[in-house]
């Protein structure tokens, strides 16, 4: 793909508003985007598999996976005064929430404008300026004045999503992304590129690149995506938490222009070693910068496809500063780079190099 296009597609994706269990709008956007490269079928819990037009019968299949939902919120009630209570989708710390611009979806499908609501410093005592309550002591204010007037007027009540309000900005001097979700449209965008790069090649594998639901939730959509891909080999293209504002030099492990993370470990993950030892192979041969790492939080998608299958997997991550939170920064060099290794291991591939991986 161009980078003009590039550019366009993060900045679209990132845009679009999907939320665990909600994922409609950017599963849309997806498949659109996928559609003149890879035959498409979307199950009831919204996976896609987009499997690539070349793919033939009786072929092993190297599984692409990357997630569709974002952290968000869901509403859970409306207070007596308007204001609304909602509960966390995914992975959130409190102090990220409070004054966060959201659109919350209605019963007619219409995007409402609202604030997390904070109390205004003139009312505070001062326990309440140095802590910050609960999450559940939240409300989400969208400028009603009754529990009558959201229900009735705006049309909000339980169960509608409720989406970070941010939109995507790209710097062409500095080369960086600004937004919200890029966790993991990134993973998403690096997917949909890799289907495009070998659009017209015969590769000696069937690719097929599913789009999971749910994974902020528990990677829920990949264990039934890796249940009916049954893949010989899987990618996981993840966007994963940079450490490098916070974590000295020596110790930094993900970091912003340096190339996308192969994940040694993660609290439910360990990858193949010898695809991640091919995969770091791949990348000095093609000149690809990559880092490695050995994360004691988190966790991706790699577990499920592992738990349902056992198929030598391994994970490249795209390197986003300030994951889960509203505001993020991640970079055009990383994407590309990541990019670049998923299509060059797609195309080094061979059976023989796939039987190495389990051959001890
Ligand atoms: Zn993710």
């Amino acid at each position: 793909m161009k980078k003009e296009e590039e550019i366009k597609m993060l900045k679209a994706f990132a845009d679009a508003n999907a939320t665990s269990g909600f994922e409609e709008e950017f599963v849309k956007l997806f498949t659109e985007t996928v559609k003149n490269y890879a035959d498409i079928k979307i199950d009831g819990m919204l996976n896609v598999y987009a499997a690539k037009k070349q793919n033939k019968a009786h072929r092993p299949i190297i599984q692409l996976d990357a997630h569709s939902d974002a952290v968000g919120f869901i509403t859970q009630a409306v207070r007596p005064n308007g204001l609304i209570k909602f509960v966390p989708l995914g992975g959130w710390v409190k102090y990220n929430i409070p004054a966060l611009r959201v659109k919350i979806r209605n019963r007619d499908g219409e995007y409402i404008p609202g604030v997390v609501a904070t109390k205004p410093p003139h009312f505070m005592t001062e326990s309440e300026r140095n802590n910050v309550p609960d999450v559940a002591d939240m409300s989400i204010d969208v400028g009603s004045s009754s529990r009558e007037e959201t229900i009735n007027d705006y049309k909000i009540d339980t169960g509608c999503p409720i989406f970070v309000d941010v939109k995507c900005e790209y710097n062409d001097k500095t080369g960086l992304f600004f937004g919200k979700d890029f966790d993991d449209r990134f993973g998403a965008a690096a997917m949909a590129d890799v289907l495009q790069e070998l659009k017209d090649e015969q590769t000696n594998f069937n690719i097929v690149a599913a789009l999971s639901s749910q994974e902020e939730v528990g990677l829920r959509g990949a264990y039934v995506t890796a249940r009916e891909v049954k893949p010989d080999l899987a990618i996981v293209l993840e966007s994963c938490p940079a450490d490098d504002t916070f974590t000295p030099d020596w110790l930094s492990q993900t970091g912003l222009k340096r190339g996308p993370m192969l994940r040694d470990m993660d609290t439910s993950f360990l990858p193949n070693p010898k695809f991640q030892q091919y995969a770091c192979d791949v990348a000095d041969k093609n000149h690809i910068p990559y880092t490695r790492s050995v994360r004691t939080g988190g966790g991706q998608d790699g577990a499920a496809i592992y738990y349902e299958n056992g198929a030598p997997t391994i994970v490249i991550g795209i390197p986003v500063r300030y994951e889960h939170s509203p505001y993020c920064f991640s970079a055009y060099h990383d994407f590309k780079a990541a990019v670049d290794l998923a299509v060059a291991i797609i195309r080094d591939m061979t059976e023989e190099k796939l039987a190495g991986f389990s051959n001890f």
